[in-house]
């Protein structure tokens, strides 16, 4: 009976990797995933992170299983990283934190919820967003639609249609928004648009989930990143949000996160939570402790905090600089063409409006590896590579 299973299709970020290993060109750029690579494009394990590792191997801590809703010093430091220590959420006992399998597993723990305690509701999505998120939300068994997000004429925020859509969406909906740097685009609403957001969404009942994967990388501050989560709360909005830690902790394979509710008040939240840890439970059981531990390591150490703030503007820094350096090259081989939405953006990416043919130019003719729908990685270019990057945009974009 199972021959008869049909081949899935490579996966739309992660197949290109695969593609990439093959290719045996001196000139290949992967520049597919979002994954930070240094100056050299080797991976990066940061420093703080070591440390924090050898810290943990001399307490010699034991292997047993953590309780289904993860580290209680993780939960404690992650929610307190999103919406600040003095929170009045967090002080008021309201928010409902359950550690998952970062940013992915979490996402899908709050989808099952959604599925399972708001039967029928519609998810609303960003045109475009993170290719997974369609997966997750209809693998879940939630109906996704989206919304506009993205305007290509001005490679900017298409604010009127975005606002319209969300007003035309039915009354209680869940509306998914990336807390920053917005992937694939790096088009973030700015604080005033942000207001008008939550003024949408309040009068619409709606519930925003925020996915919160690269707080840190946007402006480079921690707690800028978290701008619109913590004005939700100043707002009085319920909402949801998964955090990651596989970009500014740069610790991808450990699969740190958390899926959090932040409620109305403090029954609420242990409700929700013992909801949670039962669709938890059936899933994985209970999650991986190695990377709660580093986080709670390092988020709860004033002095390594700080080391880590310095690595993180030190990543989000060199991605700056090699957008400059892009431009730059840019500019110099093709000063008719505009390319100012390349500094424009914010983030790992550039958000090209390359077609999926010119897509395929960039990859069989230069050797560079992206996404097809234009997206390029900037946090696995170098300041070295930026010319070469530069020659084969404008060779694909006049094809
Ligand atoms: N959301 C967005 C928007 C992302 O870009 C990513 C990572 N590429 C994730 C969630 C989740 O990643 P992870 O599961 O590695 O935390």
């Amino acid at each position: 009976r199972l021959d008869a299973v049909e081949q899935a299709p490579p996966d739309p970020i992660l197949g290109v990797s695969e593609a990439f290993k093959k290719d045996t060109s001196p000139d290949k750029l992967n520049l597919g995933v979002g994954a930070y690579r240094t100056e050299e494009l080797q991976p990066y394990v940061l420093k703080v992170v070591r440390k924090a590792e050898e810290r943990m191997l001399a307490k010699d801590e034991n292997k047993e299983y953590l309780p289904i809703e993860g580290l209680a010093s993780f939960r404690q430091a992650t929610v307190e990283l999103l919406l600040g220590a003095d929170s009045p959420a967090i002080q008021e006992g309201r928010v409902a934190v359950l550690q998952s399998l970062s940013g992915t597993g979490s996402l899908r723990v709050g989808a099952e919820f959604i599925a399972k305690f708001m039967p029928g509701t519609v998810a609303y999505i960003s045109r475009p967003t993170w290719g997974n998120h369609k997966n997750i939300f209809a693998d879940a068994g939630v109906e996704w639609r989206e919304y506009s997000y993205f305007d290509p004429e001005s490679i900017g925020l298409d604010f009127e249609g975005m606002l319209a859509d969300l007003q035309a969406a039915p009354d209680g909906s869940v509306v998914l928004l990336h807390g920053c740097a917005h992937n694939p685009t790096g088009v973030d609403p700015t604080k005033e648009q942000w207001a008008r957001i939550a003024d949408v969404l309040q009068a619409k009942g709606h519930l925003p989930f925020f996915d919160v994967a690269y707080q840190g990388f946007a402006t480079g501050s921690l707690e800028e990143d978290a701008f619109a989560p913590r004005y939700f709360v100043e707002r009085g909005l319920e909402f949801a949000v998964a955090q990651s830690y596989s970009k500014n902790l740069g610790l991808y394979a450990e699969r740190v996160g958390a899926m959090s509710f932040v409620l109305s008040e403090a029954g609420a939240a242990q409700r929700v939570l013992s909801q949670m840890k039962r669709i938890a439970r059936a899933i994985y059981s209970n999650p991986p402790v190695h990377g709660a531990r580093i986080v709670a390591e390092v988020v709860g150490s004033e002095e390594m905090f700080g080391e880590w703030k310095g690595e993180m503007e030190m990543m989000a820094g060199r991605i700056k600089g090699v957008r400059q350096d892009l431009y730059d090259a840019l500019v110099e081989i093709n000063p008719d063409k505009d390319w100012s939405f390349v500094l424009k953006q914010i983030g790992m990416f550039t958000f090209t409006g390359m077609t999926p043919q010119q897509c395929d130019n960039m990859t069989n003719k230069w050797h560079v590896y992206m996404t097809k729908d234009g997206r390029l990685s900037l946090a696995g270019l170098s300041s070295a590579k930026a010319a070469y990057l530069a020659r084969a945009i404008d060779d694909s974009v006049r094809n």
